[in-house]
């Protein structure tokens, strides 16, 4: 890998369907399992040291010779090895593969996002493809990066594919620090200086309502039909089209704002701090603030296209755990009570505030001790650590495969 510019790499892991018939695929994971076990028996019991070169010479023209190609040949020899290595440096004993798996590298397949089919170049010149099964959001964000491998993997009856992802990027030094905080009416953000100072203040309103009213009405509807109301045809499509109307509604909203806001946070040079809403769950109090009445979804939403946007932009994004966020005193940490709608006051000081700007105040504050603590800016948050690298000579190949490391992108 090129030194430098630091690399983010994400795996989009999806099911697919072959059109037609799956033997000729099948046939093909089980051809590249049984090479894989042949080099690692073979590689195992030697002692000298395999460099590429010497285990081309070993294996290239034989695994050719079973209907390879050259580069699903690489591969088959490249993971045997990987394989071989970690089995040793754990003292473990001979691996043995169990599942049908295979890595591919970018020369033997065609992926089409558009179109969400993969074409995979197989054993003796035969072809599939097969459909990726995926909402678009997911892959969406995708766009722009380039893939460079992927492994496909037969499991429990079903195939399942890991494309990887990859980009460069180039981080913008920050210069401010904008906060966004998100709540049921509004979308404030609050720039800083990198010395405290308030830059810029800012609000948003939220179609919240408007999404509220078409769920409300789809309630209603369910209510008033609690049992018929799959079966009969007007009764479904009128519910199918408020459901709709809230889809495009959070949809046309979260793309206008992510845009908004990431050329305004590329305008200030800032680095984007967003609540984590994974924390939220375990933290009630804060959560009474969003409408469980309409869930996290659509914040979720609101929280995707502002990332992907900023990151677009080089900007670097990060999410902070917002406990405590709308409740403390920004200036003495002491206790917030409501004083009159939406303004808050601490009960120690006195400090007096509105919500929304307290709550992007302490995210703030929040970041601003949680970068002191773990040092440097300007490290991709998300860059896989070096032994996670999935092409790479280092680390276990099969847990690369099977592991964690991938990253989802749920909405
Ligand atoms: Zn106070």
């Amino acid at each position: 890998m090129r030194g430098g510019e630091p690399v983010v790499i994400e795996a989009l892991k999806v099911r697919a369907l072959p059109e037609g018939s799956c033997d000729r695929l099948l046939e093909f994971l089980r051809l590249y399992c049984d090479a894989v076990q042949m080099v690692v028996d073979r590689i195992w019991n030697l002692d000298t040291k395999l460099s590429w070169k010497k285990l081309h010479r070993l294996f290239y023209s034989e695994l050719v010779r079973l209907g390879f190609r050259a580069h699903h040949a690489k591969e088959v020899y490249v993971y045997a090895k990987s394989l071989v290595d970690s089995a040793r440096s754990n003292g473990g004993r001979k691996p043995v593969l169990r599942r049908l798996s295979a890595r591919v590298d970018k020369y033997d397949y065609r992926l089409d996002l558009d179109s969400m089919v993969l074409t995979l170049k197989l054993h003796c010149g035969h072809e599939v493809r097969l459909r990726l099964v995926a909402p678009k959001e997911r892959v969406e964000k995708f766009r722009g990066w380039s893939n460079y491998e992927l492994a496909v993997k037969y499991e429990g009856g079903e195939f399942w594919v890991s494309v990887y992802f990859r980009r460069t990027i180039k981080p913008v030094k920050p210069r401010t620090v904008m906060a966004i905080d998100l709540n049921f009416d509004n979308v404030t953000i609050a720039v800083f200086a990198l010395d405290g100072r308030l830059v810029k203040l800012k609000r948003f309103k939220t179609p919240h309502r408007k999404i509220l009213t078409h769920k409300i009405w789809i309630e209603r509807i369910q209510r008033r039909y609690p049992r018929s109301w799959r079966f009969i045809k007007g009764v479904r499509r009128a519910i199918e089209r408020h459901g709709e109307r809230m889809r495009n509604i959070s949809w046309n909203y979260s793309h206008k704002i992510g845009d908004l806001i990431a050329e305004s946070a590329l305008k200030y040079q800032s680095v984007v701090v967003l609540e984590d809403l994974d924390e939220l769950r375990e933290n009630n109090k804060r959560g009474k603030r969003f409408n469980k009445k309409l869930g996290l979804w659509f914040y979720r939403r609101i929280q995707f296209c502002i990332e992907y946007e900023a990151k677009e932009r080089n900007l670097e994004v990060v999410k902070i755990n917002p406990k405590g966020t709308s409740s403390k005193c920004p200036r003495c940490g002491g206790k917030l009570v409501e004083n009159k709608y939406r303004v808050l006051r601490c009960r120690k000081c006195n400090f007096i505030g509105d919500r929304d700007v307290i709550a992007a105040l302490n995210l703030y504050r929040k970041y601003v001790s949680k970068r002191s603590r773990c040092g440097a800016s300007g490290v991709a948050l998300n860059a896989p650590k070096p032994d996670e690298s999935p092409s790479g000579m280092q680390g276990n190949q099969d847990e690369a495969v099977t592991s964690s490391y991938i990253n989802s992108y749920e909405s």
